[in-house]
């Protein structure tokens, strides 16, 4: 019997066939993957998964895939680093960063659920493959789609930053620039996908695509070596990443891979674009859209497509959710790189920001095992901290002008 059992309504619970669907016909919920846990259980073990591939397709029991071809095959198994700078910093006896900067081919958590969406569709049939960004899924939709030798349509809004539009042209895709927001991009690619029989990774296959995002929890148990976290700090755009680690640890312990889930889920948003943060500090269990202005553009969505789950998840959790300003995202940034040696984008520089100040109220403690999940290459947003950092000390070729600078006396030993 196949792992993948139906899509079903998140809604009502009406089930589809697992085609390249994303709406109850019913209610208009949203779908997701149901899975088969019974079958999947008789033969997923720790041991299988540790002999697996050195990549999320080490989880491919779990992932909505049904054929043995894996394109993206290198997404994943990023580094767990065990922060002790920064631990010390905070005043957290155990903090990980699972650092997803250095995600294989561009640099961000995209291409985990790239590689599961261009998997999908392709088994599907689809040739040409396209997606709504704001900016990372685009690049690695991109990239995939080079790698495939498929079309691809990338749409992104008109402010994105230099390092991701060009990371988007050098591939060689159709780039669209829409003059407007993304959820004016989104808007329109929704229009699209009802017109042309593509496959959007996060519209008419967002099903399959979502599931790619449970490999970061997979991992982040896998290395802690079989223990979930106590806390983990997750950034939001559409709060899809979110909702699938909450599900991810939640298929572990359905499976007997762990024995609890006590995980807290905390979310973090930019003080600029935070409908969903702003709504769980109001209590409330439903968001207000915004018009998004920060500098961490990768997760400005006003209209959170997930939000409405985001929010019940991290309530299930017993978890919380906050946001930070600008200013507070660039001193995010600089911390992570000046304690750990990972240079984040801005979305890392929310997460920490956030981490920050939920250390600091007391909601996260001292002895909770903590992770804190770094989505993107700093390398990507350079435009948020030019102005932060300062300048190179600029010299003459020669002896003198290095220790007069440095102000070294003639027999000085500088730092030795
Ligand atoms: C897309 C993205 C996220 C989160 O996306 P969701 O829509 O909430 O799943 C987080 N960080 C970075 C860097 C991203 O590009």
């Amino acid at each position: 019997m196949a792992k993948m059992k139906a899509l079903v309504c998140r809604e009502c619970g009406k089930e589809y066939p697992t085609k390249a669907i994303h709406v109850c016909e019913m209610c208009f919920g949203p779908l997701e993957v149901k899975y088969n846990y019974e079958e999947i259980k008789k033969t997923i073990s720790r041991k299988k998964i540790q002999d697996g591939p050195q990549s999320i397709w080490r989880y491919a029991d779990l992932l909505p895939v049904e054929g043995p071809t894996f394109l993206g095959p290198h997404a994943g198994m990023t580094p767990l680093v065990r922060a002790k700078n920064l631990g010390a910093y905070l005043g957290l006896d155990e903090l990980y960063i699972k650092n997803d900067t250095v995600n294989h081919p561009t640099l961000s958590f995209k291409d985990r659920v790239v590689a599961v969406a261009i998997t999908r569709a392709r088994e599907l049939g689809f040739e040409t493959i396209a997606c709504a960004s704001t900016g990372n899924l685009a690049n690695s939709v991109a990239a995939h789609a080079a790698a495939a030798g498929m079309r691809a349509y990338v749409f992104i809004p008109g402010d994105l930053e230099a390092a991701k539009v060009l990371g988007n042209l050098i591939y060689k895709p159709n780039v669209v620039e829409v003059e407007g927001n993304y959820d004016d991009v989104n808007r329109l690619c929704s229009e699209i996908a009802g017109e042309h029989a593509w496959a959007f990774v996060n519209i008419n296959i967002r099903p399959y695509y979502a599931e790619g995002s449970k490999t970061l929890a997979f991992e982040t148990v896998e290395q802690l070596g079989w223990r979930t976290p106590d806390q983990v700090v997750i950034p939001m755009a559409s709060g899809s990443l979110l909702t699938k680690i909450w599900k991810g640890l939640h298929e572990m312990k359905a499976l007997g891979l762990v024995d609890d889930v006590r995980t807290k889920i905390n979310g973090a948003q930019a003080e600029g674009c935070s409908p969903i943060s702003t709504a769980f500090k109001a209590g409330r269990d439903f968001f207000k859209p915004v018009k998004p202005k920060t500098i961490a553009k990768s997760l400005a969505i006003g209209n959170p497509a997930d939000g409405y789950y985001a929010l019940k998840a991290t309530a299930e959790s017993k978890g919380a959710m906050d946001m930070v300003s600008d200013d507070e995202v660039v001193e995010g940034i600089k911390l992570l790189a000046q304690t750990e040696g990972i240079f984040a984008e801005t979305a890392g520089g929310v997460t920490i920001g956030v981490l920050q100040k939920l250390v600091k109220q007391g909601t996260i403690k001292k002895i909770d095992v903590t992770v804190a999940y770094i989505t993107g290459n700093g390398l990507k947003t350079q435009e948020a901290v030019s102005d932060a950092v300062g300048r190179p000390h600029r010299i003459q070729p020669s002896l003198v002008s290095f220790e007069q600078t440095f102000k070294i006396g003639k027999h000085g030993r500088g730092d030795v």
